[in-house]
């Protein structure tokens, strides 16, 4: 058995992809042998690429309004529970000031999809942010808009964009999602901004309700044919205020296996060991930098609004000033021999 999975790594490390068959194989007969020689892998490739250099994105949640209603998201319309607030641009603009003295180089604004930031506004915070940092990459993470939205944020200035499509299985997608939101349209969505000129990042929750093997290999499918430079992949936790509230978290384990599988198929991805990674495990996000991960994204949000942006129970950092959390990653990485850099952090050739 252990034979046979590694003949799949390695050939999953020199073609970058496998068939359907053999996805499923891996996902169905992994094993704690098959896993370390994965990881071990997995670290080799993108030590040639990036070293032991960790990028660092900081991460403002500049909105918690939002129109729709994914069953997973306890920022959801529905989710009475939550208090929502939104960022003025000039709060914005003092987390950037905060982030860019403690060394970040990438600002991340990712919000629920709130109609009260139009094109207009967002165009205007893009203009200043980037006036004001000119060295510094914007990335958006604002959900669904059309194209032209896009490409006027394009224009603006943002060169990132993070929309994870969530599920490429559409009958998973169903069971995730009410019915005005669909797989063809997300996708529609990570298509068009990959050709405007987006470095872009689709991604999924691993353990969310009903998801299978057979639907993280159509999540491994997708990745083969968008060919994104970010993936964003982080375990489902349960937030008690959704539909889902009773059903298990994701394990470490499985999304730990499912970074390492993503450096072998893109090994310059951009590749976030997240916060709820973080959440579900104490050491969740070094082990995710030693599955393959290589970025990290600390909150600069301010403080009195942490707490009112819960996507799932128990999320970790809320009571931390942005530089606590940059001094505490700092650490982490730094005590599994890896260094946290001053960096834009693009995606390396
Ligand atoms: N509105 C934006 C940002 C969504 S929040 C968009 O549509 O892209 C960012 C990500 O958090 C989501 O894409 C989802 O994958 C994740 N998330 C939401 N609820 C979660 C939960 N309960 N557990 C883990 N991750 C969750």
């Amino acid at each position: 058995m252990n034979n046979e999975l590694k003949k799949l790594i390695g050939k999953l490390e020199a073609d970058r992809k496998l068939s359907r068959e053999e996805y499923l194989f891996l996902l169905n007969n992994r094993n704690p042998e098959s896993t370390e020689y994965l990881f071990e892998r997995a670290r080799t490739i993108k030590h040639g690429i990036y070293d032991h250099d960790i990028y660092m994105r900081g991460l403002i949640e500049f909105t918690n309004y939002c129109k729709n209603d994914c069953y997973y998201c306890g920022i959801r319309k529905s989710s009475t529970g939550t208090d929502r607030y939104r960022l003025t641009k000039e709060q914005i603009l003092e987390c950037c000031a905060t982030g860019y003295e403690l060394g970040f180089r990438t600002f991340v604004l990712q919000g629920g999809e709130d109609p009260y930031y139009t094109d207009d506004r967002i165009v205007d915070i893009v203009h200043a942010i980037k006036e004001n940092y000119p060295d510094c990459a914007i990335t958006l993470s604002a959900g669904e808009k059309d194209r032209e939205s896009y490409q006027a944020y394009f224009d603006a200035g943002a060169e990132r964009y993070l929309l994870r499509h969530e599920t490429a299985n559409d009958e998973h997608y169903r069971k995730l999602h009410p019915e005005e939101l669909t797989l063809s349209r997300r996708k529609q969505c990570l298509f068009d901004l990959k050709q405007i000129g987006y470095q872009v990042g689709c991604g999924f929750m691993v353990g969310s309700p009903y998801q299978t093997n057979e639907c993280l290999v159509d999540d491994l499918l997708f990745i083969n044919e968008l060919q994104p430079q970010m993936v964003g992949i982080g375990p489902f936790i349960p937030h008690c205020d959704t539909p889902f509230a009773e059903q298990p978290a994701g394990t470490i384990e499985l999304t730990l296996f499912l970074l390492g599988l993503i450096r072998l198929m893109i090994p310059n991805v951009l590749l976030p060991a997240t916060t709820a990674l973080g959440t579900i495990d104490p050491m969740g996000r070094e082990q995710g930098v030693l599955a393959g991960a290589n970025v990290v994204m600390p909150n600069l949000s301010p403080i009195n609004v942490r707490e009112k942006y819960m996507l799932y129970d128990n999320k970790i950092c809320t009571g931390d000033e942005a530089a606590e959390c940059r001094a505490c990653i700092h650490g982490r990485m730094e005590e599994i021999g890896y260094n946290l850099i001053v960096s834009r952090g693009d995606c390396k050739q």
